[in-house]
Parts: C-alpha cells; sequence; structure tokens
C-alpha cells in the first residue's frame, strides 16, 4: 500500500499512513492523538503546512 503524509491539525504533527485507495476515501484517524482532523494526503517531498522535518522523524519510531 501507498505511504501517505497528513498534517494533523489536532496535534499540529504530520503523519503517515499506509492506505490502500479505499481507505483513503474514508475518513482517516491520527495515529498519534486518534482525531480525524487531518490535512492531506501532502505532495511528496513538500510540506505544505510547516516545515519542521523532525515530526516525521519522531513519529517513524511508532508503529
Ligand atoms: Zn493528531
Amino acid at each position: 500500500m501507498p505511504l501517505y503524509t497528513f498534517y494533523c491539525n489536532s496535534c499540529a504533527k504530520e503523519v503517515k499512513l499506509f492506505l490502500s485507495m479505499k481507505e483513503l476515501r474514508k475518513t482517516k484517524i491520527c495515529p498519534t492523538c486518534s482525531g480525524s482532523n487531518l490535512n492531506g494526503p501532502l505532495q511528496n517531498g513538500t510540506t505544505a503546512v510547516d516545515n519542521q522535518s523532525q515530526a516525521s522523524c519522531s513519529l517513524s519510531k511508532r508503529s
């Protein structure tokens, strides 16, 4: 499945989710705060909302 990057408005972090095409159309849930207020998917390699690359680094340790 492709990996999509979203920006969570609830916890103000970028989150990465593996989603199928079907799941992409459904409501996405933030793995960090369980909120559904996600922006995206963001373009790969560009950060539309903010430039903190640290956020995605620290998040990648979660599973
Ligand atoms: Zn969140």
